[in-house]
């Protein structure tokens, strides 16, 4: 079995050949007119640690790693600028120890000797975040303690009747779902981080799936939730449904490792889908695009596919001219023929100027069941270049170019202003830091009072100053969607990394009350400190 990169996405098998990175470099040379050249291969004896400053007690010590391997690969998460540091073999700030808790006394455990001897506890999932969630803060002076949950990985209980599951919280998206598989049963939740991400990260974060129009962000699918605090353990009741005050699992969901360990949930899971349908619709704007949008989701139609690619997308990833807008829908349901709804929303798409053949809309009916229906043509096209994306960063990481996504959420009636807004902002950033640069937008996520875009841009930097140009722009981008009323982040959380923005974002007594939660249930500001808020 290849272990995982410790500086990649994925397992050391994904990761590019040294023939595959100067190929790269040299098609990207080529369009940019300039000569780029790879850094060296990563390799982890090139990598050298501070001494571990701490050690773990004898008890817990068969389940704790000093090794250099696992302490760079806990060292950051997964967002552009850790990519740049983990290949160029900067790692200022490593993990004394990585633990590997085997059960949830484990976890107990390991709390308290954080509590007790002062050390820092970061929960760690897949470690995908993007926004510095599983970094140890910078100048920490108390041992850091990375808490990896990777062996708490299987589903141990299916309730079919009620359609729930208990889940541990450090199963992978794709173990997860393969456990499911045999009873007939899915969670149906998938980031584009889905191969290596957990569900404890995904309930820690709110992230949001794809394929997810309808249910969206992880909160919708769980049922109760169990989690370790260093002040004992923290449990909901199974309910479909309670009004019995604020919500115990409101309060957990998002709370990014600062208030306990996640360790198992009770999740709503869903028959496998036989019946589904889909469509890519062309527009010749964005703007009839986005109102076609618009109308597909105010008419409650509920596709579990909304996404709306810009000309820009629709030519890089569905396979377009670059001229063209594409909307792209699903429908599914494990018991009901999906061909109305798709006909419905098409003819929405149209009357907004939509264009599509209708050889074009796919529609499988359970009793053939075909898996690969939605996966053909320009739909296709964009979801197997969805998936394949993450693997792409790995050959050019390093090579100087500066690019990254942000994404937000905004209500219909300040939509096409704000998008104005935030282009100008990027695009003047890209100007001035890169010399120019490319900007795209999609939705991936489309409400009935507003969509979520999703902006991704790229500009020729300079190796070895990518973390400055990158802050640049990182900042242009999030003044610009806090001035133009979005929010900070729509799924892909806070961390230390959103800070600054999320501060002024969130209610002034929201914190108060939130740290007065921290205090209650981590009294010494153990667990994640400098995310979300400063205790
Ligand atoms: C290529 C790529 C694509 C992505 N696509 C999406 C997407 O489509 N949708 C989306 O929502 N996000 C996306 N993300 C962001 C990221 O995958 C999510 O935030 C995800 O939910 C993190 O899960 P994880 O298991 O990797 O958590 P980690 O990265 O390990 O941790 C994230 C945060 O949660 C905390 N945490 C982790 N596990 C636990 C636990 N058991 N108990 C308490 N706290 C815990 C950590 O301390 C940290 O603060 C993407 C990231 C990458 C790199």
């Amino acid at each position: 079995m290849s272990r995982r990169s410790y500086w990649g996405w994925g397992l050391e098998s994904d990761e590019p050949t040294e023939q595959q990175r100067i190929d790269y470099a040299k098609k990207l040379s080529e369009r940019h007119g300039v000569t780029l050249t790879p850094p060296p291969h990563p390799t982890i004896s090139g990598v050298s640690l501070r001494a571990p400053r701490i050690s773990a007690p004898a008890e817990l010590a068969g389940i704790c790693s000093t090794d250099t391997h696992d302490r760079a690969g806990h060292t950051y998460g997964k967002s552009f600028l850790d990519t740049v540091k983990a290949t160029r073999g900067v790692f200022p700030n490593p993990p004394d120890v990585v633990a590997f808790p085997r059960t949830e006394a484990d976890i107990v455990h390991l709390l308290e000797w954080c509590d007790t001897a002062g050390n820092v506890a970061i929960p760690y999932g897949g470690g995908s975040s993007v926004v510095g969630g599983v970094e140890a803060p910078k100048n920490e002076a108390r041992g850091i303690v990375s808490i990896d949950l990777r062996e708490l990985n299987q589903v141990l209980e299916v309730d079919a009747t009620s359609r729930a599951a208990r889940i541990q919280a450090g199963a992978l998206g794709p173990a997860l779902d393969a456990q499911l598989k045999p009873h007939g049963f899915t969670l149906r939740h998938f980031p584009q981080s889905f191969e290596w991400s957990t569900l404890g990260g995904w309930l820690a974060t709110r992230s949001g799936g794809h394929y997810a129009t309808n249910h969206t962000h992880i909160d919708d699918f769980a049922e109760s939730i169990r989690m370790v605090t260093p002040r004992g353990i923290w449990e909901s009741r199974r309910l479909p449904g309670s009004g019995a005050g604020p919500s115990p699992d409101r309060m957990i969901l998002g709370s990014e490792g600062i208030l306990g360990i996640i360790t198992e949930a009770w999740m709503r899971i869903q028959a496998r889908p036989t019946f589904r349908a889909s469509a890519g619709v062309t527009f010749p704007t964005w703007e009839a695009g986005f109102e076609a949008a618009r109308r597909v989701v105010q008419a409650k139609l509920w596709p579990a596919n909304c996404r709306l690619l810009d000309p820009i997308e629709a030519g890089a990833s569905a396979g377009l001219d670059g001229t063209r807008a594409i909307l792209i829908l699903g429908f599914e349901s494990a018991e009901l023929s999906q061909r109305w709804n798709i006909t419905e929303a098409v003819r929405l798409a149209r009357d907004a100027g939509g264009l599509i053949d209708e050889a074009d809309i796919l529609v499988v009916d359970g009793a053939r069941g075909g898996e690969d229906v939605g996966r053909q043509g320009a739909v296709g096209e964009w979801r197997n270049s969805f998936i394949r994306a993450p693997y792409t960063r790995n050959i050019s990481a390093g090579l100087g170019m500066i690019g990254d996504t942000f994404e937000t959420s905004i209500t219909w009636d300040r939509w096409p202003e704000f998008d104005r807004q935030v282009r100008a902002a990027v695009t003047e950033a890209l100007q001035r830091v890169c010399g120019g640069g490319t900007l795209s937008c999609r939705f991936t996520h489309v409400y009935t009072d507003g969509p979520a875009p999703y902006y991704t841009y790229s500009g020729l930097g300079k190796p070895g100053a990518e973390a400055e140009m990158w802050s640049e722009i990182k900042k242009a981008a999030s003044d610009a969607l806090i001035a133009a009323g979005g929010t900070i982040t729509h799924h892909h959380a806070v961390g230390r990394d959103h800070r600054p923005w999320y501060d002024i974002q969130r209610p002034d007594m929201f914190a108060s009350a939130l740290r007065a939660a921290k205090k209650a249930v981590d009294p010494n500001g153990i667990l994640n400190p400098g995310v979300l808020i400063d205790p």
